[in-house]
């Protein structure tokens, strides 16, 4: 098995490129670098064939011309993933980037998405009806890779993970079959794809339950960094006592610039970034014992929901350098307040920082084994991102991020959101999919024994 799209007999490609109505891109196509480009600048792979699917049988072709060929295949989304996960060495990209469309079904408040929108997209479209999908932060990031790993958010606590409001999946399966799924059909796929990543197919439509979400209260909170521990206490209390309607990410943080006013600029904080979805009217009220705690900046605001989901857009562009590192927690205590404290105050750039989101409300009142989703009882997704625009600063946000991570793993649930994990090893993806693991595996065999989708935190079939 040779894996690499060069040195494929010369009418072998020729033959598929009369089945593709998208666009084919070789390495010598001037578009090949701007292409294989990803998300995350520290990635850099040059994969033999990008395929550019317009449409699902663009999809079934690629699939068959790539098991056919015992071709290494990775799929891309958004290409956002932090590992790099939606591209390879040498092998074919199955680029989903032209598969495009949504569709709001105001009857059901449901809302049909293609395999490779990304989210800013969906909100756009569902906005004028007053309807939103809970989904994560950052605008640019793809349904496809956030929605198969579980997706967590703004709206986390008021209406769950974004699998949590999957009702429907079409896909193109490794033997080149095309099957929906549902919680009727093929529900154990359906099972499967709600937090197993792409280990089972490619999904080419998602259909998604929306929620009555127009305007938010929303945006951040700061402390100086010195209050880390007082304030991660008190928001630990607060928010597990506070009602769904309130989200609220905490974060060790520097303010890297504009927009924040200039006496912010560079300077350490502990933040919340809130989302507040309820009655305007009762805010105030709710909110009372945050501006108790004397924040040194406030920004919060009813905004349209775009804005809160764009709010973070402009500091995050493509194409810089980020090392990820994660874990499930179910407590702040003293020892892990105490290092967010000195982590927190070290952090080396002005983009690295930690982010604990909210896993409760909503989404811990899923069953653990009603998905793969296996950390329903933490309470926080804990995720610290070294990032910088420099790739001579590549080591020194690697090594903070390693060393942040390491000094909180142990007081940690012991796995990771999926999502959230760079290429960690098979180890790691066990652990983040706890007791559900097995079944998983199950699942692969039947569905994927060959393990043609391995470009993903890999469940390995046996
Ligand atoms: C700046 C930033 C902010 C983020 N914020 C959040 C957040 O708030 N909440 C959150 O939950 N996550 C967040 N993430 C993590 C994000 O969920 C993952 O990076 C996710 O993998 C991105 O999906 P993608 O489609 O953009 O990525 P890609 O790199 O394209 O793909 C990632 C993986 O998903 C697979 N895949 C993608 N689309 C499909 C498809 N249609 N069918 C089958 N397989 C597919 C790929 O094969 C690959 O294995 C963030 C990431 C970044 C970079």
């Amino acid at each position: 098995m040779s894996n690499e799209v060069k040195g494929l007999n010369a009418s072998i490609i020729e033959e598929f490129a009369t089945q593709i109505r998208g666009e084919l891109i070789f390495p010598d196509n001037p578009m090949y670098h701007e292409t294989r480009k990803v998300y995350n600048g520290m990635i850099n792979k040059h994969p033999g064939l990008i395929v550019k699917c317009v449409d699902v049988a663009d999809v079934i072709n690629s699939v068959n011309f790539g098991r056919e060929n015992n071709l290494l295949v990775a799929v891309r989304g958004g290409g956002h993933n932090g590992g790099g996960l939606g591209i390879c060495d040498n092998g074919l990209v199955i680029d989903l980037s032209g598969l495009k469309f949504v569709r709001v079904d105001t009857a059901t408040s449901t809302v049909r998405v293609g395999g490779g929108n990304i989210w800013g997209e969906v909100d756009h479209a569902t906005h004028p009806f007053g309807l939103a999908v809970p989904a994560g932060i950052i605008s640019t990031t793809g349904v496809g890779g956030l929605t198969l790993g579980g997706g967590v958010g703004h709206l986390s606590r008021k209406y769950g993970l974004t699998i949590d409001n999957l009702l429907e999946a079409d896909m193109v399966l490794a033997d080149g079959s095309f099957v929906t799924v549902n919680k009727n059909n093929n529900s154990d796929l359906f099972w499967a794809i709600r937090g197993g990543g792409g280990n089972f197919g490619i999904v080419t439509s998602f259909k998604f339950q929306a929620h009555p979400v127009k305007n938010v209260i929303g945006g951040p909170t700061l402390w100086p960094i010195e209050k880390t521990e007082e304030i991660m206490e008190w928001y630990h209390k607060f928010l597990n006592n506070a009602p769904d309607d309130l989200n609220g990410f905490i974060t060790t943080m520097i303010i890297p610039g504009p927009p924040f006013p200039d006496h912010l600029h560079l300077k350490k904080f502990c933040g919340i970034v809130w989302c507040y979805t309820g009655d305007p009217a009762k805010f105030k009220e709710l909110f009372k014992p945050v501006m108790d705690k004397n924040p040194l900046f406030e920004h919060v605001g009813e905004m349209p929901y775009p804005s809160v989901q764009t709010l973070f857009d402009g500091l995050m562009p493509s194409g810089l350098q980020w090392y990820w590192r994660a874990d499930f927690f179910k407590e702040l205590g003293p020892e892990v307040r105490a290092q967010h404290l000195k982590f927190g105050s070290a952090i080396p750039t002005p983009l690295s920082q930690m982010h604990l989101y909210p896993i409760s409300g909503a989404a811990s009142r899923v069953g653990k084994e009603d998905t793969p989703w296996a950390y329903r009882d933490a309470k926080y997704a804990g995720v610290i991102v070294g990032v910088d625009p420099d790739p001579n600063n590549a080591e020194i946000i690697t090594n903070w991020c390693k060393e942040y991570w390491e000094a909180l793993h142990e007081y940690s649930s012991g796995g990771a959101y999926s999502n959230f994990m760079m290429d960690e090893g098979q180890d790691r993806v066990k652990a983040s999919y706890r007791h559900n693991y097995d079944r998983l595996v199950t699942i692969k065999n039947k569905y994927d024994p060959s393990n043609f989708f391995r470009v993903n935190q890999n469940i390995k079939p046996n």
